[in-house]
């Protein structure tokens, strides 16, 4: 029987994950180890009975008395912490999904390398953190790593048989977020709740302010030069707002290969699930006679600055990934808690590189766990300190 762990379980991604599980004969068909959460217990609990799992995490310690509370007599463990969340990835499994947010979710990813877990890698943080480490470490174990993310997907399907050397372009497709139809103008006073309304895909709310942004769109190139090894300039982005086309191959002799569907993340998650298999997913058919037409357009750089940023962040390579995520993980947060406005993002994120530009050390590959952590931190406290000059700033103006 397949042993199958999913860090993340209460989000969106493993909500979904969970979904297919179930519908694949849950518990019957498989061994359940590991399911963490955050701060849901209740709903951790109710899956990890569910799924028979054998351990359960949540992330937040103060959470331990309630989950254990929930699962008692179900023979489930429970646990609680950061740690525990580690040590859970430690447990060997056949099959592990990563997908934690943000930057939490690189190190149980890694952990679960080091047995040769076959890692589902919704967590794109891992690859723009530490792209090399990981699949160095992947190759090392022998394991492997399948994308989650729809347009990396997307691209690993339009690859199957091919040469990557006969590569000549990936297309990433974009859906240009709740607010891609707003004046550029207006774009300063956008809200939380305005760049949450996303036109086509149900996602957790980081990365449906991060797609308003387009700094998800940032994140998935770095992604897509990590993991398909591609130089940066064969990757190209492309506003799509149907979100049909989940991304897109360019051979050299012309043809384009894309990936169609609905917009449906079940497409991913259960094409990694059963891969190399190809099987039944309860995912909406396409009626393209329905459908009708399809339309594409350029991405505006002014109103995406993110896209020229993960420009730089190429450039750089080694940890500049790793800054550029942490940064961009706080200018988040102070957009979410009404620090910054919308378009100040990017800002934040720039001026946080600019100050640890002395400090990253350029071409390497070579990078530690630690190496990324210890980056991510300082990361962290310069975008903060920034981010509080922005508010005196402001506060100074009103
Ligand atoms: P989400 O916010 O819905 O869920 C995140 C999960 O991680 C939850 O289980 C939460 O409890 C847990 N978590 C949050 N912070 C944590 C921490 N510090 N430590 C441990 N656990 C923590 O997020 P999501 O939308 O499911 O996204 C998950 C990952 O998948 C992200 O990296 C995202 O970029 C990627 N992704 C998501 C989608 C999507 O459609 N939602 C699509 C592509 C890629
Ligand atoms: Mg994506």
């Amino acid at each position: 029987m397949r042993s199958l762990s999913i860090f993340g379980a209460t989000g969106s991604i493993g909500e979904q994950t969970v979904d297919l599980l179930l519908r694949a004969g849950g518990a019957k068909t498989h061994r359940i180890v590991a399911l963490t959460g955050g701060r849901n217990i209740a709903r951790l609990a109710d899956m990890a009975r569910d799924l028979r799992a054998e351990i359960a995490v949540c992330a937040d310690p103060s959470g331990l008395a309630d989950l254990r509370e929930r699962l008692a007599g179900s023979g489930v463990e429970a646990a609680a912490g950061t740690s525990a969340i580690i040590e859970a990835a430690e447990r060997p499994a056949d099959w592990v999904m990563s997908a934690i947010v943000g930057a939490a979710g690189l190190e149980p990813g890694f952990r679960a390398l080091r047995h040769g877990a076959t890692l589902a890698l919704a967590n794109k943080e891992s690859l723009v953190t530490a792209g090399p480490l990981l699949l160095a470490e992947a190759e090392r174990h022998k394991a492997r790593i399948l994308p989650v993310d729809s347009e990396h997907s997307a691209i690993f399907q339009a690859l199957v048989g091919e040469d990557i050397a006969a590569v000549e372009r990936i297309i990433l497709t974009a859906s240009g977020g709740a607010l891609r139809d707003w004046p550029l103008e207006a774009l300063a006073r956008a809200t939380v709740k305005e760049a949450l309304a996303h036109p086509n895909w149900a996602m957790g709310q980081r990365i449906t302010i991060d797609s308003a942004s387009m700094f998800n769109k940032a994140l998935e190139v770095i992604e897509t030069r990590e993991f398909f090894g591609v130089d940066p300039d064969q990757i190209e982005v492309i506003i799509h707002p149907e979100s049909l086309i989940h991304s897109m191959v360019g051979y050299r002799d012309g043809a384009i290969m894309a990936h169609m569907g609905a917009p449906d993340m079940r497409h991913s998650i259960g094409y990694a699930l059963n891969w190399p298999d190809r099987s039944y997913l309860p995912v909406a058919r396409l009626d393209l006679a329905q459908v009708g037409q399809m339309t594409f357009r350029a991405p505006d750089l002014a109103r995406y600055p993110a896209l020229r940023l993960a420009r730089s962040v190429m450039a750089r390579r080694g940890l500049a990934g790793a800054a550029f995520n942490a940064a961009k993980e706080v200018a988040l947060d102070h957009f979410l808690a009404g620090g910054i406005g919308f378009m100040q993002m990017a800002g934040l994120v720039e001026e946080t590189l600019a100050t640890l530009d002395g400090e990253l050390g350029h071409e390497n590959d070579a990078m530690t766990l630690e190496d990324v952590q210890a980056v991510d931190h300082l990361a962290r406290i310069r975008a903060n300190e920034r981010a509080d000059a922005i508010a005196r700033r402001q506060a100074g103006e009103r």
